[in-house]
């Protein structure tokens, strides 16, 4: 008998942003994998909740207020002077409706952190946050603002120590430079670095500062790594953090964008391999906030995410991808785990891999040990004003049972699916740089 209780996060309206035609980021990759997640029966394992929108109060708990401000009011016709002095253009463009997108995705990473604080749930999974690039004070490689950040804070009202694992093809740097000071929170970062990859940042020489010194990890890779080289690293080092760090509660990011086959990814790990990045740190028992992040092939963000929530709640799933709204997105194979389409030369030597273990266990070694934290002081939580009226749940059915209609998420196939869409054309990967 399976004992975790698992909360899931997901706002129908998260899937109907739009970043701009071509843009890479698609939204709607969420509707895909809810979709999935309703089509698998995952929702009867689970409680699932239309999360809150965050407040302007919520966000300037890490953003700055001014920043925050210009996110609600930013329009097409703003000026180039204001949009590029919070980096809202280029590849973060602001889009309608762009603050509300960020009350959507931030809302499910704050409200999963307040379901953990008060035990209402040992897992939370929210797959629209994750957005690990955002700073305090501009936006950066598609995101806004930083719901893991927001997250990590409010778990830290009533935990001592937080780890922090990003397993996206980027580094998580927006995460590392938020807690880069501090001894309470590990970030451990694996990730593409190298060859002008973006961010440019992650390499093994950034081990946080002061308190904060050895509290930051990353694991810089090489294009094209593989299943087993990835584990061959990600799981000694997570459990040397664990032994050593000792955490209370683990945030954990699961970017899809270190997925084969990735639009702009260029890593070579199977469905399996990243799964099993959720399933080892899931042996450790403790609470989990489960975020999504990077994903940019849409069909296996959806594949990926999907198998990772049958995993959270412990249940098979059928190899075969069940009929649903969406299904032809799935062809030809229309099985969970997708026939690979290229292959990146892997770049990574058997003797590089080992090094940058070494490395970094060897940053790990010179942790004192867990630091003790006293807490004093709670900080008033975020929603707490609202929380027993404002839960919606799914009925058996799958449908919110205070909203019937609410799970007939238009396909927004007009946005997604055109001619100009380049989803499905790996020619033109690149692109984009992030
Ligand atoms: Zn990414």
């Amino acid at each position: 008998m399976y004992n975790k209780n698992v909360a899931y996060f997901y706002d129908r309206d998260v899937a109907n942003f739009h970043y701009g035609e071509s843009h890479p980021m698609k939204p709607h990759r969420l509707a895909l994998t809810h979709s999935l997640i309703i089509n698998y029966d995952l929702f009867k394992k689970m409680k699932v909740y239309k999360p809150r929108r965050a407040s302007l109060e919520d966000l300037i708990a890490y953003h700055g207020k001014e920043y925050v401000e210009f996110l609600q009011r930013v329009a097409p016709d703003t000026s180039a002077k204001e949009t590029s002095k919070f980096n809202i253009v280029g590849d973060c463009p602001g889009f309608p409706s762009v603050y509300e997108f960020c009350q959507v995705y931030a809302g499910g990473s704050i409200d999963a952190a307040h379901k953990i604080n008060h035990k209402d749930a040992d897992i939370c999974i929210n797959w629209a946050g994750g957005l690990h690039h955002a700073r305090r004070d501009e936006a950066s490689g598609f995101c806004y603002v930083n719901d893991i950040v927001l997250a990590i804070l409010e778990l830290l009202k009533y935990h001592s120590r937080v780890l922090y694992i990003d397993i996206d093809v980027h580094h998580g740097d927006g995460v590392q430079d938020a807690f880069y000071l501090s001894d309470r929170v590990m970030c451990v970062s694996l990730h593409k670095y190298g060859d002008g990859f973006f961010p440019g940042s992650g390499n093994t020489d950034e081990i946080g500062r002061g308190a904060g010194r050895f509290y930051s990890l990353n694991v810089p890779l090489h294009d094209g790594v593989e299943d087993a080289q990835y584990q061959s690293l990600y799981e000694p080092i997570i459990q040397a953090v664990i032994d050593k760090f000792r955490p209370d509660v683990i945030a954990l990011q699961c970017g899809a964008d270190s997925l084969k086959d990735d639009r702009i990814g260029v890593f070579n790990l199977s469905l399996y391999g990243h799964a099993q990045c959720v399933e080892f740190v899931k042996k450790f028992n403790l609470p989990i906030i489960v975020m999504g992040g990077g994903g940019y092939t849409i069909r296996n963000v959806a594949r990926c995410w999907a198998k990772e929530t049958a995993l959270l709640v412990d249940t098979p799933i059928a190899m075969d991808i069940p009929f649903n709204e969406y299904f032809e997105q799935y062809a030809p194979s229309y099985q969970l785990h997708p026939p690979p389409l290229y292959h990146f030369d892997n770049k990574n030597t058997p003797q590089y891999i080992d090094d940058v273990r070494r490395t970094v266990l060897e940053q790990l070694r010179q942790l004192e040990c867990a630091p003790s934290v006293q807490m004093h002081y709670v900080p008033k939580d975020f929603f707490m004003e609202d929380l027993a009226e404002d839960e919606d749940s799914y009925d058996s059915n799958g449908d919110f049972s205070s909203e019937n209609d609410d799970l007939k998420v238009d396909r927004g196939d007009e946005f997604y699916d055109n001619d100009r869409d380049i989803d499905h054309d790996t020619a033109n990967r690149d692109d984009y740089c992030y």
